[in-house]
């Protein structure tokens, strides 16, 4: 078992396999960065699985892909049905634009995938253009659709921006309820890499324009998971992601995983070790012990709330959000 510092049991890696996206979300990769990591130091589907085995055997049970785009990188169906093959019992989940997600959805069921998160910021065709830099929502709409049919569980994921989406809260809202599909609200989180001028809702402005239309009542936290979850009179849930809030980290459980072997303890923090000559070496007792060592520097939180800089230097799409 992976147990860090804090005492906190470490049991779930998101991996991101590729930083490249086909969307430029202001809140996440406005324009497209002034270079990518070189196609040549991305780990193979082959050397991701050596590091998985090395995690699951640890005690991971929970493996989520992202990116990036992670239906960017070819292949990916292979790779979940080795992670599926290796044992099946992991929650195998997904993040995922949804961009190509209708032409791809039943191939990754067959493989093993369970559940995936989709970002759905906006109904409005011409709002969506301007999040994500591309006439994306008909295709967006159509994935999640099809990921319905196939039988994979959908959440949708939604950041909330002042001025932008701000009016859409409860039309997603319902959107998703009516759909049977859980949603979280995640308030933005200010980086480096994001657009300026955004101001995202906190939870209370959340709360107030949800209880303008809805009761519910407060659940509190639910085991590891970073929402705040919230239910509705007639047992729907919905949760929000509150990091700048001061014990957002006591339950945290994860790693991440970057394409090019970076292991990295915190989203927060630009600290991380490479596990990739390890792997390109055969040498899992090196990458076993590259793992325990990014686990004892897992930092008992991040820095969104601090008084001195509430700004991220990582880049979501390099880390997998
Ligand atoms: N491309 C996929 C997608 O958009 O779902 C997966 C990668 S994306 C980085 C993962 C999640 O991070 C998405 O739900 C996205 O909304 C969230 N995200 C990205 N930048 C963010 C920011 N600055 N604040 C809050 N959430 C952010
Ligand atoms: Fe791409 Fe996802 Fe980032 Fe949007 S949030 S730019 S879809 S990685």
């Amino acid at each position: 078992m992976l147990i860090d510092s804090y005492n906190r049991v470490v049991d779930y890696l998101r991996i991101s396999v590729t930083e490249r996206c086909n969307f430029r979300c202001n809140y996440c990769m406005p324009e497209k960065p002034f270079s990518w990591v070189p196609k040549e130091n991305l780990l193979s589907f082959e050397e991701l699985f050596e590091f998985i085995k090395v995690a699951v055997d640890e005690g991971v049970n929970k493996i989520r892909i992202t990116g990036g785009e992670p239906l960017l990188r070819e292949g990916l169906d292979k790779f979940i049905k080795m992670i599926y093959d290796y044992k099946p019992s992991i929650d195998l989940a997904m993040t995922t634009n949804a961009f190509l997600l209708k032409g791809t959805a039943q191939k990754l069921k067959n493989a093993g995938l369970k559940r995936i998160n989709v970002s759905i910021d906006t109904l409005k065709p011409e709002v969506a253009l301007d999040i994500a830099g591309k006439d994306v929502l008909k295709n967006v709409l159509e994935g999640v659709a099809e990921a319905l049919k196939v039988g994979l569980k959908v959440k949708v994921n939604m950041v909330p921006m002042r001025g932008v989406n701000s009016e859409e809260i409860i039309d997603i809202l319902e959107y998703c309820k009516q759909r049977d599909i859980s949603i979280r609200f995640i308030e933005y989180m200010e980086n480096a890499h994001a657009k300026v001028e955004i101001k995202g809702l906190k939870s209370p402005e959340l709360l107030e324009v949800l209880s303008k239309k809805y009761n519910f009542s407060d659940d509190g936290f639910d085991g590891s998971s970073p929402s705040h979850y919230y239910t509705m009179e007639d047992g729907y849930k919905f949760g929000i992601i509150e990091p700048y809030e001061d014990d957002f980290c006591k339950q945290c459980n994860r790693i991440r995983l970057t394409a090019e072997g970076k292991l990295i303890p915190c989203l927060y923090f630009d600290e991380a070790l490479s596990i990739a000559e390890s792997i390109k070496n055969d040498d899992i007792k090196g990458a076993t012990d590259i793992l325990k060592e990014v686990i004892k520097t897992k930092p008992e939180k991040n820095r969104w709330g601090g008084e001195d800089g509430e700004s991220s230097s990582r880049a979501f799409y390099e880390t997998g959000g």
